[in-house]
């Protein structure tokens, strides 16, 4: 087993991290998913979060 290798790709920071959730099919690390939760929601960064988020659950199938 190589510790390298270890680890899934967060949506959220696009980094191989080995802590984390899994929402549907994707990953998000355990970091990114502190700062969406201590984010407000009027921070123009969270709307960010949610776009990515978004991408989850509505793949591009139509336009
Ligand atoms: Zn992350």
């Amino acid at each position: 087993m190589k510790k390298r290798d270890s680890g899934e790709a967060c949506i959220v920071c696009e980094e191989k991290k080995m802590k984390g959730i899994h929402l549907y099919t994707k990953f998000i690390c355990e970091e990114c998913e502190k700062k969406i939760i201590s984010t407000s929601t009027t921070d123009p960064q969270y709307s960010e979060y949610v776009k990515k988020l978004k991408g989850i659950r509505t793949p591009p199938l139509y336009s």
